[in-house]
């Protein structure tokens, strides 16, 4: 038996997107930030500094509210937008740290704090 501890591993599992699983109150809906843009989720809105690389695609100028004509078709179907939650799905490993702290689930290996610094 190795004692190397084993690699904390949580399953990510989107709450902004609908399953059978979910129940009511347990999904997450669109988000929205002080700084004029629409947000896959409330968690998404991050101060600028400490905010993942991965969460700038949301932060680009031509997705600001004020910059668009048509929030679903300039926004929501955009390829970025498209692109994350297909992310989500088939490569949730990409994902920004934040999804994982609030929609990744399991059990620990080793003991006590997971890579992301959360119990
Ligand atoms: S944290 Fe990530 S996975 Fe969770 S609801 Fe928000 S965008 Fe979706």
């Amino acid at each position: 038996m190795s004692i190397v501890p084993k690699p904390y591993v949580k399953e990510l599992r989107p709450k902004c997107i609908p399953s059978k699983e979910r129940k009511i109150g347990e999904t997450q809906g669109l988000g929205h930030s002080a700084q004029g843009f629409i947000l896959p989720c409330c968690w998404m809105d991050t101060p600028p500094m400490q905010r993942d690389k991965k969460q700038e695609i949301f932060y680009q100028e031509k997705f600001k509210i004020s910059n668009v004509d048509d929030i679903k078709k300039d926004i929501l179907e955009s390829k970025e937008w498209v692109e994350f939650y297909l992310m989500l799905q088939q490569a949730p490993n990409k994902a920004p740290d934040v999804c994982f702290k609030m929609c990744g689930e399991g059990k620990e290996f080793g003991k006590g704090i997971d890579k992301y610094g959360e119990e």
